[in-house]
Parts: C-alpha cells; sequence; structure tokens
C-alpha cells in the first residue's frame, strides 16, 4: 500500500521526537505529518552502561512511540529500506511512502570489530546489547563465586575488556568495576579468581574528541578505581579466551567492543559527502546540499560549524537539531521569506566516572567528583523522555542501595543465605 504525508519523519530517537514535539501548527493536521520508526518503544542509550550494571531497570528507559503523535501526527512502525530522492518516495517494509519534506532521524549503529576478531566480542549500543552484558556479567560472577567444587580457576573468569576509550568504553568501565565492588559486598564467598577491568584505546588518548581535561580527570579516576588502562594499543586478535593487546594477551572472558559509531544503508547511500563512519554532510538548514526539501538529523548528519569543525554525535546535538528543524518547516510551509540558519549553542559535556563521580566542561566551567556526577544526572533526566521515565530513574538511582541492583537476584540470593 502507498502511503503519502506532506512531512516524512524517519527515527523516532532524540532528534526525531523532539521535532515532533515541537511540529509546527501547520503540518499538525490529519495526513500532513508521518513518523515511521522500526520499533514500537524507544529506548534512551545515553543510560544503557547503567542498565549493563543493574543500577536501572531497563524499563525506565524505555518509552513507547505512538503516544508522542497524539494529535500531532500519524506513526507508521516499518523499516525504511531505501530511497528515491528523485521521486520523492521511501521503501518501507509496510510499502511505499512519497512525501514532500523528508527528515532522516535515523541514527547510528555501533563500529563493529574488524571480521577476524568480531564473533568473539559482544557490541555495546542498543537496550538489547545491554541485557546481554548484563547476563554475561552475572554468569561471570556466578562461576566466579560458585560453591568450591565446581569452581573453574580458569583465568580472566572474571576479567572484563572493553575495547575503545571513548566516553562509552569509559563510562562502562567505571560501572563495571563499580559493579564488581558491589557484589563482593553482597557475596558470601570470595570469588576465586581477581575481578579486573581492562579499558584497551588504540591511541594515547582517553576521549579524544573531549578537551584534554576530560582524559585527564577520567585516567586519574579510572585509575583510583582500579581500571587498568592501556593507551596505544589497536586490538587486531582475539579469541574466546582473551584479547591481544600490544605484547601482552589479556586473558578476558567477557569481551566489549565499543569503539565508535557507524551509519547504517539508506543513509551511507545517500549522494554527497560522507565521513569514514557513514555519515552525511549537511548545510547551514541541515538538509542534503543537492536536496533542500531533505533533512538529515542527529548522528547521521555531519554539520560543520564555522571555524570548529564537524559536530560531534551527541544526544545534546540531536535534541537541538530536532527542534530547529521543525522550526524551520513551520517556516517553509507558511512561505516565510526568512530562515535563519542552523546555530549550535555548545552547553559542553558531562561523562559520568561510575556511580560517585563524573566529568564535565559546562559553558566553559570544568567540574569533576561528586558535583560533576549531579550534572550529569540532571542532564541525562532532562533528555529523558517523558515524566514516567525520569521517575523511574530516579527511583532506581535512590533505592539502589535498600533494594539492590536489577538482574543481579542470584547474588542477592546468596546474601541472604548468609544472613539465615
Ligand atoms: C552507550 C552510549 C552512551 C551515550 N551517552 C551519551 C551521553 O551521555 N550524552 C550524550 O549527549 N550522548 C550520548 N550518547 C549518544 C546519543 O545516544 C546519540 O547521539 C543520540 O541518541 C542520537 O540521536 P538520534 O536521534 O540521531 O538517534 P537515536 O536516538 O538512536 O534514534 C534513532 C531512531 O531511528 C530508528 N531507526 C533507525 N533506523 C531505522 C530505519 N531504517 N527505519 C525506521 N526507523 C529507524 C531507531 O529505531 C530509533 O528510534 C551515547 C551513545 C551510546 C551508544
Amino acid at each position: 500500500m502507498r502511503r503519502e504525508a506532506r512531512a516524512v519523519v524517519v527515527g523516532a530517537g532524540l532528534a526525531g521526537a523532539s521535532l515532533i514535539r515541537n511540529l509546527p501548527r501547520a503540518l499538525r493536521r490529519p495526513g500532513e505529518t508521518l513518523l515511521i520508526d522500526r520499533e514500537e518503544e524507544y529506548a534512551f542509550i545515553p543510560l544503557i552502561h547503567e542498565v549493563a550494571v543493574g543500577r536501572v531497570h531497563p524499563d525506565s528507559v524505555r518509552s513507547p512511540i505512538p503516544p508522542l503523535c497524539e494529535d500531532r501526527c500519524e506513526f507508521l512502525k516499518a523499516d525504511v529500506t531505501g530511497l528515491d530522492l528523485a521521486k520523492r518516495k521511501l521503501e518501507t517494509s509496510s510499502g511505499e511512502v512519497g512525501y514532500e519534506y523528508l527528515v532522516l532521524a535515523s541514527g547510528s549503529a555501533a563500529a563493529r570489530p574488524p571480521e577476524s576478531v568480531a564473533p568473539y566480542f559482544q557490541l555495546f549500543s542498543t537496550l538489547e546489547d545491554a541485557l546481554r552484558l548484563r547476563l554475561s556479567l552475572r554468569d561471570a560472577w556466578q562461576t566466579g563465586v560458585g560453591p568450591r567444587g565446581s569452581r573453574e580457576r580458569r583465568p580472566g573468569e572474571l576479567t572484563v575488556a572493553i575495547v575503545g576509550g571513548g566516553a562509552t568504553g569509559v563510562e562502562l568501565a567505571a560501572e563495571v568495576v563499580a559493579l564488581f565492588r558491589y557484589l563482593r559486598k553482597r557475596s558470601i564467598r570470595s570469588p576465586a579468581v581477581e575481578p579486573r577491568v581492562v579499558l584497551l584505546e588504540a591511541t594515547d588518548r582517553l576521549m579524544g574528541w573531549l578537551d584534554a581535561y576530560f582524559h585527564e580527570v577520567a585516567m586519574e579516576h579510572l585509575g583510583r578505581l582500579g581500571v587498568e588502562v592501556r593507551l596505544n594499543v589497536p586490538v587486531e586478535e582475539a579469541s574466546e579466551r582473551g584479547v591481544r593487546a600490544g605484547d601482552e594477551w589479556l586473558a578476558a572472558r567477557t569481551r566489549v567492543w565499543a569503539t565508535g559509531i557507524e551509519i547504517p544503508g539508506p543513509i551511507r547511500d545517500l549522494p554527497g559527502d560522507h565521513d569514514p563512519t557513514g555519515r552525511v554532510r549537511v548545510d547551514d538548514h541541515l538538509t542534503l546540499p543537492e536536496r533542500p526539501e531533505v533533512y538529515v538529523l542527529g548522528d547521521p548528519a555531519l554539520y560543520k560549524v564555522p571555524h570548529r569543525g564537524s559536530l560531534y554525535p551527541t544526544g545534546s546535538v540531536a535534541v537541538q537539531q530536532g527542534p530547529w528543524a521543525a522550526r524551520d518547516l513551520g517556516r517553509r510551509v507558511r512561505n516565510s521569506a526568512s530562515r535563519p540558519p542552523f546555530q549550535f549553542f555548545d552547553r559542553g559535556y558531562a561523562v559520568s566516572l561510575g556511580p560517585e563521580s563524573a566529568v564535565a566542561e559546562v559553558l566553559g566551567v570544568r567540574l569533576k567528583g561528586r558535583a560533576a556526577q549531579a550534572l550529569y544526572r540532571s542532564v541525562l533526566l532532562y533528555y529523558l523522555k517523558s515524566r514516567r521515565d525520569r521517575i523511574l530513574t530516579g527511583a532506581d538511582w535512590a533505592m539502589e542501595r535498600t533494594l539492590g541492583r536489577v538482574g543481579f537476584e542470584g547474588v542477592r540470593l546468596e546474601a541472604s543465605e548468609k544472613n539465615s
């Protein structure tokens, strides 16, 4: 079946949803705007490392997409598989969709490891990845502290190797080491082998796209937590037993690949300039230079700020581009003579360093420790889409001390054995 809408928005993530929330009145009438997403619910990605270690319940970061459209647009659950820009139509798993204006806000996927090592790593960029990792960590711990006779003393049983020292790798490493500390406190038996978290980075800097301050604070804090950071070790060899890090063979049962993003199919194939990850160059109005009716927002958009270089793909960029594109669409459908260009307002960035600490630079002010952690949390609560998710996430953080961490029930059972 062929469908038509004046404006078609692909992706109900941070960019797409913030556009829909700010949709101009003229595009809110029935039949004017169609939102397409391949899922019926959105998972808030910036908190998945906390889901992986059981500090946040998966339901707290999920929100249904259809209510976003109430009184604003129609929703179609479909996978967009192809684009025909000349004919102004999309190929989707539910048939063709025609448009006058198209907004591509379909996000990114995790960069994959080279084929030779791919089978030996878990990826880390979706809620499903986080739940898979939670399971791996729980299994590793339960084997590590299992009854004496059954204890496998395999080297690396409780070693977690994380490849990629970007913000994702740093945040995950800090959370996993804090998880091991938490589990130690709650378990009757000590683990048969010493838990280790090793962060492997190919370059000489953690979070190289951020100011050197982030690297310095993270190196110092991760060291204090007990994370082993190895710089200048591009990982090119691995097996189901471990990873080669430079000259060293590191036995590791749990291996995570977190080296950044890549842009999938339909956007990668768009005409125009692309960077190596597949992001496509957009102009001052966030549209394709040769196709002013096609906007690209969020992670897939390669937007160059004058005198500064391209914006890094982050949530804070996506939530500024969505509302801006909504206003620009409003001007176009009203035939307004003035269309000011997109301007990015750099509020700064915050990176979590475990439950108790973070590092941030906000409006030129540098912060670290608990103050930065409080700021980090308030930014994430602000980005979370619904009031329900904000309350649930806040409650998960508050209740961790009393109710324990979700997903590590086996360990809690063990703790109750201890008290009986
Ligand atoms: C582990 C992790 C931690 C992060 N932490 C932070 C942080 O602390 N702060 C920060 O600012 N940023 C953070 N980011 C980055 C941030 O999550 C992204 O930059 C942001 O989500 C991008 O928004 P988006 O709208 O471009 O895409 P998304 O939010 O990913 O939304 C894309 C949407 O498009 C849909 N979609 C995709 N392909 C198709 C298709 N073919 N057809 C139909 N629908 C499709 C998807 O289902 C999804 O709903 C983190 C990222 C990761 C992986």
